[in-house]
């Protein structure tokens, strides 16, 4: 019988957050958990929780993703994200679309769809036809000097014993037009498997894709639990010299996370701890 636990975790970015920003950058966080963790409190199911709580992150332009996003080299924003059910293993996923608010209520609705991944006009069209709100014109970016801004994501585990993993990103800025990171790649930018565990990540995209880092979490988590499978990044981010953050939460519901950036937002919940915002790792003492 699955047990009554249930946790969630949120990320709004692995890199430098100016000090000016880091309220806005905890508060962001905690609400986005804060609201995934009511649904998972009230017993909904992980899926739900993550593309909540991740929805609530691309509102927020305080992060990059959704309404925060920034411009590539063309001057314009190119969005991706990707949504994974841990219980099936169904993935939707998105990428460079620039007329779609919640790109992730995008990916969440083709995880029903045999795709996984929708590119461009299609995935826009796919969201249209799916009844979404589709921008008229592409959306306007932000400026990327607005320090704090990267990544979003969410990886939750219901009372059920499901988990569910989705990222969200306007991706890094002044990359070449067309560009994709990690965040829709499986096993790059995010995962999910009620088996072993479920990843999202937040960094060098090119380096978590190159290097598979949210797979090599994934394979972490089958032999130990997640805070110490976390650390599973450290080797591949430093033999590319790449920089990163994961949040993970095991089969059993417990929560890890780790980064080699300078700051990581993250807030988590569970059915025994009250919800924690920080803005580093070290903020947190462990179980
Ligand atoms: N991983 C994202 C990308 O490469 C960006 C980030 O997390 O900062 O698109």
């Amino acid at each position: 019988m699955a047990d009554r636990h249930w946790a969630i975790i949120v990320h709004g970015g692995a890199r430098t957050i100016a000090p000016d920003r880091i309220v806005a950058n905890r508060n962001g966080c905690a609400a986005a958990a804060a609201a995934g963790a009511a649904i998972l409190e009230r017993g909904g199911g992980a899926v739900e929780a993550a593309r909540v709580a991740v929805c609530m992150l691309e509102d927020d332009p305080t992060f990059n993703a959704g309404r925060g996003s920034v411009a590539n080299a063309a001057g314009e924003i190119e969005m991706d994200a990707g949504i994974m059910d841990g219980e099936t293993l169904a993935i939707g996923a998105v990428a460079a679309v620039h007329r779609l608010h919640n790109p992730v209520e995008a990916a969440a609705e083709m995880l029903d769809q045999v795709p996984v991944l929708l590119v461009g006009k299609g995935a826009e069209a796919f969201a249209r036809s799916r009844g979404l709100p589709v921008a008229s014109k592409p959306l306007r970016p932000v400026p990327a000097e607005a320090a704090g801004h990267d990544t979003v994501g969410c990886v939750a585990f219901d009372r059920a014993g499901h988990l569910a993993a989705a990222t969200s990103t306007g991706g890094l800025a002044g990359t070449l037009s067309g560009r994709v990171g990690d965040a829709p790649l499986p096993g790059g930018g995010f995962y999910a498997d009620d088996a072993i565990g479920a990843v999202s990540l937040s960094g060098d995209g090119e380096a978590i894709a190159r290097m598979l880092v949210g797979a090599r979490v994934m394979r972490a988590m089958e032999d130990m639990p997640a805070p110490e499978a976390v650390r599973a990044i450290r080797a591949p981010l430093q033999r590319l010299g790449a920089e990163a953050g994961v949040i993970a939460i095991d089969a059993r519901g417990r929560i890890g996370l780790d980064h080699n950036s300078d700051h990581f937002a993250v807030a988590f919940a569970s059915a025994d701890r009250e919800l924690v915002a920080i803005t580093h790792s070290d903020e947190w003492t462990g179980e």
